[in-house]
């Protein structure tokens, strides 16, 4: 599969040139250690919200900048060499089986016990999805699983032993880039849930396919959202109890340009932004996209006027071209 680079994320200078027999060598940007991180790097930015003690952005690619010196560190560098869809992540030395083992096994991992009880970042991002983070949340009515992780069977056998899975809510399908579906659904027995505009040719037999511009209810505090731009059919997972909406690729957060709808891949920008629109009427405080960062808001009037600005901002770039 070929690889796109992440488009959130306007590289500042173009990257290097390298020989395609070198590009799994050490970047010379890494600072010296054990971890390092090679040339086929998409800038996803997954290790460095993953690992931000070890992993930072240099020329449009990660890099380690600084060497993990702690136990807790280390972990959470295994962990991103563990979700690293391009497996750009690597080690000199080969890491000790029980410390690579330790870190595959912390996932799903919660994502903050007090704040979002029940829902876990599930790690093992895939390049079919172009690196998309899949989060599960538990729920009382049935849990959910929003969007799919590489297919691992001691991830799968985590799961269930969290309870298995009742939906799992596949945001958008752009060209069958979704990682393992039916792989995951088969195993987990449970639902896909897709809208019918985003059915590709693996996605045919999806379980449950959504009609119309909802909302549709999963749960008595989880209704999807059609949030259509970015695809036709792509939708957003608002949970009211927990004030999260989870929007896939439809409004993500970079460290570097904010909020965004990741334009060069729109299908509609205009469109795009009459959905984000829809986002005013939601009460919540959490954003959790598909690609890129979670982000709190201080409160639902910080939320609303954050992206108040980006859509004035959006509008105004529009109406000059
Ligand atoms: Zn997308």
């Amino acid at each position: 599969m070929r690889a796109h680079r992440f488009p959130g994320i306007k590289a500042v200078v173009q990257p290097q040139k390298v020989n395609p027999k070198d590009v799994r060598q050490r970047r010379s940007e890494n600072i010296d250690g054990d971890f390092f991180v090679d040339h086929t790097c998409i800038d996803c930015d997954t290790c460095r919200w993953v690992a931000s003690e070890t992993f930072a952005r240099v020329d449009g690619m990660s890099v380690v900048f600084k060497q993990p010196n702690c136990k807790e560190d280390r972990l959470q560098a295994l962990q991103a060499l563990v979700s690293c869809p391009t497996g750009s992540i690597h080690t000199e030395q080969p890491p000790a089986s029980a410390d690579l083992l330790e870190a595959k096994n912390s996932f799903p991992i919660p994502i903050d016990e007090h704040k979002l009880p029940g829902v876990y970042h599930c790690g093992f991002h895939s390049l079919e999805s172009q690196g998309t983070a899949s989060y599960l949340i538990i729920h009382p009515q049935g849990n959910i699983l929003v969007d799919t992780p590489k297919y691992n069977e001691g991830l799968a056998h985590r799961i269930e032993m969290l309870g298995g899975v009742r939906y799992m809510v596949i945001t958008h399908n752009h060209k069958d880039d979704v990682a393992d579906p039916g792989k995951w659904s088969k195993r987990l027995n449970c639902d896909r849930v897709l809208h019918h505009q985003d059915v590709k040719a693996s996605t045919a037999n999806v379980e449950i396919k959504l009609e119309g511009n909802g909302p549709w209810s999963l749960a008595s505090d989880v209704m999807l959202i059609h949030t259509p731009g970015h695809t036709e059919g792509a939708v957003s997972l608002f949970h009211k109890s927990l004030k999260v909406i989870f929007t896939g690729d439809h409004l993500i957060m970079t460290k570097l340009s904010g909020l965004s709808i990741l334009d060069p891949f729109s299908h509609s920008v205009p469109k795009q932004l009459k959905s984000v629109e829809k986002l005013l009427e939601l009460d919540f405080q959490w954003i959790i996209p598909a690609h890129g960062r979670r982000f709190e808001f201080k409160d639902s009037q910080e939320k609303n006027s954050m992206i108040g600005e980006f859509l004035q901002k959006k509008y105004s770039q529009i109406s000059q071209t």
